[in-house]
């Protein structure tokens, strides 16, 4: 990268980095000038920034983000998951409010840059990973109802961990009937930080039922299952290497998920059948209680493959299975960590 102005990076490990407060300590930063051009990206230490109160993202709404995994691969090296796929989510978020589109090669290159200064803050406990969080906001100083000049992209990152290994819990979760995430012809596809607050309160109301997540049901009918909190969802019908693994549709208001389009490649080469298909509601519950969905996971870059045991409904609740991590939802974890950890085939290229 070009410019670099940073301080001696942190040689010593986070051993116990929780999820989204471990920082680590450098940041790339570039801007969009009222040129219409890109500067170049600079390495600059992790610090606050100074914001003019009148910043238009802070008002308008004008933020997009990311957020990728780094991994420790065997031999020490690190790896990027599919940071060209997140790159052209970026890209797309950004048009959506009419922000400009980061080139995926300087995206690719501002990731590259922080992992390689960084990487001694993540151990080599294979449980830790380095999450990447790009971000980029409309920063000129104005009220005028318009889109920004100017823009900013920081990329920063932080460890997290814990989301290993087979000993993962199952979650609760709690069917939102009266905020949907998203809305025909609005934002749901895309990760603009206005999705994100809204889903606060729904959130809240999950936990004071004593659940641990949302699941999101389509605006318009309130039937359709569309995603889990920040995740998207699969539901499994059959056992073993036979069965079916099925997740909603991309229907415009779904993140369309880049662990979500990992999972359908790695069940059909478990052999599994992998499709796309809306399921309802009343469907879902219906078939839990005749045994057609014996499992259900949500999956998403932060926790990788989280198990579904039970869910609370106003018209009552039900149970997945025997409420416990099914075995295709173990199987389709761990195909997905051996990949994040250089230990299984990676004929797609996927590692970075
Ligand atoms: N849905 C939503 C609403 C999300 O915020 C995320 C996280 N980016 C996902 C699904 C999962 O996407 P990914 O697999 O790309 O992390």
């Amino acid at each position: 990268m070009a410019g670099t102005l940073h301080t001696a990076t942190r040689t010593k490990p986070v051993t116990d980095p929780g999820h989204g407060d471990a920082f680590t300590d450098h940041m790339v930063s570039l801007e969009w000038t009222p040129e219409r051009q890109w500067t170049r990206p600079v390495l600059l230490p992790l610090a606050d920034i100074a914001m003019h109160p009148g910043t238009v993202g802070l008002h308008y709404g004008q933020v997009a983000f990311e957020g990728l995994k780094a991994h420790r691969q065997p031999d020490g090296s690190m790896a990027v998951f599919r940071p060209w796929d997140n790159a052209c989510r970026f890209r797309r978020s950004a048009a959506r409010l009419a922000m400009p589109e980061l080139p995926d090669e300087l995206f690719v290159a501002a990731i590259d840059d922080l992992v390689r200064h960084d990487e001694g803050w993540l151990s080599d406990n294979p449980s830790h990973s380095l999450y990447l969080r790009p971000l980029m906001y409309g920063d000129e100083r104005t009220l005028m109802l318009r889109p920004s000049r100017t823009y900013r992209f920081l990329l920063m990152a932080f460890v997290t961990g814990g989301f290993f290994g087979d000993n993962v819990d199952a979650v609760s979760v709690w069917v939102a009937h009266e905020h949907p995430r998203a809305f025909p012809g609005g934002t749901g596809d895309v990760k603009i930080a206005g999705n994100y607050a809204p889903a606060f309160n729904a959130q809240q109301q999950a936990q004071a039922a004593g659940c641990q997540q949302v699941i999101w049901l389509d605006a318009t009918e309130g039937e359709w299952v569309e995603e889990m909190g920040g995740m998207n969802l699969f539901f499994v019908r059959g056992h073993g290497p036979r069965a079916e693994v099925v997740t909603p549709r991309l229907s415009g208001t779904l993140l369309p998920g880049v662990t979500r389009d990992t999972l359908l490649t790695l069940a059909a080469r478990l052999g599994m059948t992998a499709r796309e298909e809306s399921v309802g509601l009343r469907q879902w519950r219906k078939e839990c209680l005749d045994g057609g969905i014996t499992e259900v996971f949500a999956c998403g870059t932060a926790a990788v493959v989280t198990p579904v045991g039970q869910v609370r409904d106003r018209d009552g609740d039900w149970t997945i299975g025997d409420g416990t991590p099914g075995p295709v939802t173990r199987a389709l974890r761990t195909a997905l960590l051996d990949l994040h950890h250089g230990i299984a085939p990676d004929p797609d290229g996927w590692m970075h």
